[in-house]
C-alpha cells in the first residue's frame, strides 16, 4: 500500500486526501492550522501535528497550499519536506503558484536526488470532492508515469504538460482565459438587459452560437439559466474573486518576465483588483457582474 504524506488540508486538500484514502492509499495528513487538522480528523483522515511525521517514510508527498511563499516554506525551510523526505520519494505540488517558485523548488529537490512534479488543478472544490479534477503536470516523464495512477484517483483528466514548471504555465494561461471570458459574458448580459433582451433568451441563443464558452454554459453569472452556478446562491463561492485575482496577477508577473503582451489579461486583472478593493474578494468571481452593472 503506497504511503502518502498530504500537506495542506484546506478546501481543496481535504477532499483530495480523502479520495486517496478511500482509494486505499495509506494517507497521513498535516496542516499548520489546528482547526484544519481537526476537520480532517473528524472526516476520518489520520493527521499529525508535525510536518516531519507526515513526510518520513512516505513514498509520495503531495502538497496543496495557498501560494508560492507557503510552498517555498514547506519544501525548503529547515525541517521542511526536502529535509525529511526519504530517498526515492516522489514530491507533487498541486498548489497554484508562480512558475519561478515551481522551478526553484524542482531544482532544489533535484539537488537532493528527489523527483518532483508541479501538478496544479482545475475543477474547484466540487471537482475535488467528486474526484473529477483536471491535473496539468510539469516534470520528467518517468515521475509523471509514477504519479499518474495516484492523480487519477483525484481527477478525471491527467495531462503531462512538459518539463518542470509547465503545469503551472498551463494553469496560469487557462485561468487568464477564464477571467477574461467571465468578464466578457458579464458585459454581454448587462448590455442585453439595457437593450431589452432577457437573460434567458441571451443564454438560449449564445449557448448555441459563437459566444459559447464555459463561463456562459457552466457558470452563468446571472441567476436562472444554469441552476448550479453561484449566481443562484448570492454568489457564494465556488471560486472566489480573491483566487481569480491571485491567478491573474501570476499571469501578469509571468507575462512581464517573458515579455508577452497580454492586454486583456492586464485589464481583467485590474477589474478584479477594483472588485477586491471594494471588499468583494470573498464572493464568487462571477459576482463581478455586479460591478459591471454598477450595482455593487
Ligand atoms: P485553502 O486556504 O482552503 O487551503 C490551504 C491550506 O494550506 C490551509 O488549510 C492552510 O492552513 C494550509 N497551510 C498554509 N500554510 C501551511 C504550511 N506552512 N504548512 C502546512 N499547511 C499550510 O486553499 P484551497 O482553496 O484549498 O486552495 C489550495 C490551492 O489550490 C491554491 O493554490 C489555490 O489557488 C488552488 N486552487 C483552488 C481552487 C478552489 O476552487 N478553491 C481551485 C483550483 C486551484
Amino acid at each position: 500500500m503506497t504511503r502518502i504524506g498530504f500537506i495542506g488540508l484546506g478546501n481543496m486538500g481535504l477532499p483530495m486526501a480523502r479520495n486517496l484514502a478511500k482509494a486505499g492509499f495509506a494517507v497521513v495528513g498535516h496542516d499548520v492550522v489546528a482547526a484544519a487538522r481537526a476537520r480532517a480528523a473528524e472526516a476520518g483522515l489520520p493527521v499529525v501535528e508535525e510536518l516531519d511525521r507526515a513526510v518520513a517514510d512516505a513514498e509520495m508527498v503531495i502538497t496543496m497550499l495557498p501560494a508560492g511563499p507557503q510552498v517555498r516554506e514547506v519544501y525548503l525551510a529547515d525541517g521542511g519536506v526536502l529535509d525529511n523526505a526519504e530517498q526515492g520519494a516522489l514530491l507533487i505540488d498541486c498548489s497554484t503558484i508562480d512558475v519561478e517558485t515551481a522551478r526553484a523548488v524542482h531544482e532544489a529537490a533535484r539537488g537532493q536526488g528527489l523527483a518532483m512534479l508541479d501538478a496544479p488543478v482545475s475543477g474547484g472544490v466540487a471537482g475535488a470532492e467528486a474526484a473529477s479534477l483536471t491535473f496539468m503536470v510539469g516534470g520528467e516523464a518517468e515521475a509523471f508515469a509514477r504519479a499518474r495512477p495516484v492523480l487519477e484517483r483525484m481527477g478525471k483528466a491527467v495531462v503531462h504538460a512538459g518539463p518542470a514548471g509547465t503545469g503551472q504555465a498551463a494553469k496560469i494561461c487557462n485561468n487568464m482565459m477564464l477571467g477574461i471570458q467571465m468578464i466578457s459574458v458579464c458585459e454581454a448580459f448587462v448590455l442585453a438587459e439595457k437593450l431589452g433582451l432577457s437573460a434567458d433568451k441571451l443564454f438560449e441563443i449564445s449557448s448555441r452560437a459563437s459566444g459559447q464558452c464555459w463561463s456562459l454554459t457552466s457558470y452563468c453569472p446571472v441567476p436562472g439559466p444554469v441552476p448550479a452556478s453561484p449566481a443562484n446562491r448570492d454568489y457564494r463561492p465556488g471560486f472566489t474573486a480573491a483566487m481569480m485575482l491571485k491567478d491573474l496577477r501570476l499571469a501578469q508577473q509571468t507575462a512581464s518576465a517573458v515579455g508577452a503582451a497580454t492586454p486583456l489579461g492586464a485589464e481583467a486583472c485590474q477589474l478584479y483588483a477594483l472588485f477586491a478593493a471594494a471588499g468583494k474578494e470573498g464572493l464568487d468571481f462571477s459576482a463581478i457582474i455586479k460591478m459591471i452593472a454598477g450595482r455593487l
